[in-house]
């Protein structure tokens, strides 16, 4: 007899809203116990998949985590590859475009999907936004064509939307539409059918899966803001140990052009800090030389970081240095796309 071979996929709950519910007693969101997933969400029960479940503990609201979590996750997902098709993280939407950045750097020639959801109420509200969006996101990660993953990505999937997770910010605290991808389009789009974008999938490599573990925190975000005073600017630059710093500019990269502030900029360079420029802006691009204000970056060393987030181009970093790369090669690296994380064109 020929046997159908299950399609099985693992959840893994790091904490955030989606797995709360309101305490009988005092009404506050507390945790539940997710090996009763099912008592929440009995159309689990519909699919025919091998669901695994694996829950952080303890379990954390988003804005605690650290690299060293997504490190943990990283390798949840290792030890568990050869075992699963596919994964799905639940985590607190604060800073999931932060940790699902970090781990599409971590995991490098990932074949199998990594679709990130959580909710913006929780499962055990009658309104809750998680029941669709778990649901969904377990049949997008257990989804093939010729027995191949449609998406083998590390990706978002909220409200309706999947989107390239190292192209997403949050840019909603309230709507269930939290997430925006400005530079790159849906890698799909749910209403009745779910269609993929099949353009700009990445194209699965069938090599190895290589886990990185190390992420060097050394680098910190400076935000323009008018106003922003030599002092502080001059503070910043001088935090001990500073690698590299994320500079978030105006519209399409550009920044004062006040002597005081090019002069400690290029100090910091000369000094062996790398700088990546990344605009405020939620959609477009950084391009030097198009305005006064920004060739002067160029000038200096100022690297573009073209139409990347901050997000991602947090992590990214974070990620280059501990691989343990010198300066060029970082250099080098922040001018290619390495999980589709950049436009380069
Ligand atoms: N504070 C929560 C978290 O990010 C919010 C959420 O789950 O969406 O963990």
């Amino acid at each position: 007899m020929h046997m159908i071979e299950e399609t099985s996929i693992l959840i893994i709950y790091t904490g955030g809203t989606i797995g709360m519910i309101a305490d009988n007693k005092t009404g506050a969101l507390v945790p539940f116990n997710f090996e009763n997933i099912d008592n929440h969400i009995p159309e689990l029960g519909m699919f025919h998949y091998n669901l695994g479940f694996h829950c952080f503990e303890p379990i954390l609201d988003s804005s605690n985590m650290n690299p060293a979590v997504w490190v943990e996750l990283a390798q949840i997902i290792e030890k568990n590859y050869e075992i699963y098709d596919g994964f799905v993280v639940l985590h607190g939407s604060d800073t999931m475009a932060y940790t699902a950045s970090a781990v599409s750097f971590l995991l490098e020639n990932l074949n199998k999907p990594v679709i990130f959801t959580g909710s913006q109420l929780p499962l055990g509200v009658l309104r809750t936004d998680g029941r669709e969006n778990l649901i969904t996101a377990i049949e997008i990660a257990a989804d093939k064509e010729d027995d191949t993953p449609i998406v083998p990505e590390v990706c978002i999937y909220f409200e309706n939307r999947l989107m390239r997770a190292n192209r997403t910010t949050k840019y909603n605290a309230e709507n269930f539409n939290a997430f925006v991808s400005g530079n790159l389009p849906l890698i799909a789009d749910v209403g009745i059918y779910i269609k993929y974008n099949k353009n700009i999938i990445l194209k699965p490599n069938f090599k190895k899966l290589k886990v990185h573990k190390k992420m060097d925190t050394s680098v910190a975000v400076l935000k323009l803001f008018p106003g922003i005073s030599e002092n502080f600017v001059q503070s910043f630059l001088s935090i001990s140990g500073l690698k590299a710093v994320i500079l978030e500019s105006f519209g399409t990269g550009n920044a004062p052009s006040e002597s005081w502030f090019l002069n400690s900029l290029k100090n910091a360079i000369n000094n062996g800090v790398i700088v990546l420029n990344v605009t405020q802006c939620m959609t477009g691009s950084v391009e030097h030389g198009k305005y006064e204000t920004s060739i002067k970056l160029d000038e200096i060393g100022v690297i573009s970081g073209r139409d990347i987030t901050t997000e991602a181009a947090l992590t990214k970093l974070m990620y280059l240095m501990g691989e343990g790369y010198d300066n060029h090669n970082i250099i080098q690296l922040l001018n290619q796309s390495l999980r589709g994380e950049v436009t380069l064109s």
